[in-house]
């Protein structure tokens, strides 16, 4: 069975980019004959100044976003990147197996740093692709689902575990990074070359607690392409590709079932009926939300079972890694 990790910041509100591209595809992934760890990566949220109030609420948000979305905490593990000191552990450790030249080439740290000034910037900033490679290399992943800005962290995370194996003897597996298909990408409704980030303007994002006339509004302002002709195109037509992927995803249609219903129609019809489509079926996630998070002993039971789960392995690792290198470890 392969194990996948991955991890879900909960450094704003969660959006259909998240819902289409991780989240939805999660619970599928259960059919598959796949051991999943999901985690909020809170430790990694931090990198930015964080409201200490919405931070924590958004923790268990997103824990029982996860359920709503049909993750099944009985045969996934959800837990919480805090609650399990081995994350913070390991990643000092490997910290020592890292040098400045090699953090200081990541790609997504030099586009932060270009912006604005590189002494101003703290620290965890440039570190946190080491804190990353302890989240995957702590449960021995054989796959890490990442979109294509994360693969170069992921060669990171394979060239420290490499370098580890070398000097210690096998530690760690070195995981594969599998880039998610190109239709779970979901774009900007605002710019449709980059994607849809819950850290961008609130106006180029569906927020999955939006209300549905937010929704409905937000796809009616989206912005199209220049010809009015509604057809699926990424290359020319970028706009209104993305939004005949993220209709297709709520209809169940096929993208050219979608372009053939709408042959003889504007983008403005086009666009109302997605607005309704994704309003509707939010409402329904809406409500089972609703009682998922108000739920809190159902809540803490999951979060722990999943800590309790990835403490098991993790404290595990950490405590092969300090044998090796010859630092004292214990529990008490
Ligand atoms: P941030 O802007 O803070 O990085 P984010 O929206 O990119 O937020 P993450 O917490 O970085 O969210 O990612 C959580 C998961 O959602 C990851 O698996 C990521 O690949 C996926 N994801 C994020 N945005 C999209 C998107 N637009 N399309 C598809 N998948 C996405
Ligand atoms: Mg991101």
């Amino acid at each position: 069975m392969k194990r996948i990790v991955s991890g879900i910041k909960p450094t704003g509100e969660l959006t259909l980019g998240n819902y289409l591209g991780a989240m939805k595809r999660w619970a599928e992934m259960e059919n598959e004959n796949i051991e999943s760890f999901y985690f909020i990566a809170n430790l990694h949220a931090i990198t930015v100044r964080q409201d200490p109030f919405q931070l924590r609420k958004r923790t268990f948000d997103i824990v029982a976003w996860l359920i709503t979305c049909g993750v099944n905490p009985e045969k996934s593990l959800i837990f919480i990147q805090s609650m399990i000191p081995a994350h913070t552990e390991i990643c000092w450790v490997l910290t020592n197996y890292v040098t400045i030249g090699e953090l200081g080439k990541m790609t997504q740290f030099k586009d932060k740093v270009s912006k604005s000034s590189r002494e101003g910037q703290v620290a965890g900033l440039f570190e946190y692709p080491v804190l990353m490679a302890g989240d995957v290399l702590l449960y021995d992943a054989d796959e890490v689902p990442v979109g294509d800005d994360q693969m170069q962290h992921l060669e990171l995370t394979r060239n420290i575990a490499a370098r580890f194996n070398n000097l210690y003897g096998q530690t760690f597996k070195e995981p594969k990074g599998t880039v998610s298909k190109i239709t779970a990408r979901i774009m900007s409704l605002k710019n449709p070359e980059s994607k849809m980030s819950k850290s961008e303007t609130e106006d180029s994002y569906i927020a999955l607690e939006d209300k549905p006339e937010d929704i409905i509004k937000k796809f009616k302002r989206a912005v199209t392409d220049s010809e009015n002709q509604i057809r699926f195109d990424s290359e020319s037509k970028p706009a209104i590709s993305n939004l005949l992927n993220i209709y297709s995803a709520f209809s169940e249609k096929s993208i050219d079932e979608i372009v053939s219903d709408y042959k003889n129609e504007g983008y403005g019809k086009f666009k109302t009926d997605l607005g309704e489509l994704v309003a509707s079926k939010l409402d329904i996630l809406q409500k089972r939300f609703k009682e998922i998070r108000e739920d809190e002993e159902f809540l803490l039971k999951t979060i722990k079972r999943g800590n309790s789960g990835a403490s098991e392995i993790a404290d595990k690792k950490v405590s092969e890694v300090y044998e090796k290198i010859g630092l004292v470890y214990h529990r008490f």
